[in-house]
């Protein structure tokens, strides 16, 4: 069977960076299983695996456009360390979710200077460019209900 909209696939990966330094990786903890289609994974890995049939194994190249997108630096605001009460200590590299206009989203310290905190709302590895080393363990129909939820039920996916 081979991946297509609708499939739930399973796959193990390994994402490096351009240095290529190790940046997630499947192994340990089982593969990965997703929705083809469903915007679960990243557009650029989707299109990679798309035709791909288990035991499959490809490597690709994913530019940031088709990854977590571009850098914004309009999306690093500073706001007075006021704003975290109830945070003992704020320091480089915490994360928070916060209320935004486009909803919830996630934030990073990145500095903390005379009572103000800067915080970067840009995706941890958004303007990365990502390598991915893939390979496919199973391609099977995704259920109604898989499809009603739009994520996998059972092994490497959600439970309830
Ligand atoms: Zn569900």
């Amino acid at each position: 069977m081979q991946v297509s909209a609708q499939k739930v696939v399973h796959i193990h990966y390994t994402l490096t960076s351009e240095e290529g330094e190790v940046i997630d990786s499947s192994e340990g903890h089982g593969p990965l299983a997703y929705i083809h289609g469903h915007g679960n994974i990243i557009p650029g890995l989707e299109n990679a695996l798309l035709g791909k049939m288990a035991g499959d194994k490809i490597k690709v190249t994913i530019p940031p456009e088709e990854a977590y997108g571009p850098r914004d630096e309009n999306l690093i605001q500073t706001v007075p360390i006021d704003a975290f009460h109830g945070v003992d200590e704020i320091l480089p590299g915490m994360q928070f979710h916060t209320e935004t206009p486009n909803g919830v989203e996630l934030v990073t310290v990145i500095d903390v200077q005379d009572g103000y905190v800067s915080l970067d709302g840009n995706h941890p590895m958004s303007g990365l460019t990502l390598n991915f080393d893939v390979e496919v363990t199973d391609v099977r129909d995704a259920t109604e209900e898989e499809l009603d939820h739009g994520h996998v039920h059972g092994e490497g996916g959600h439970h309830h």
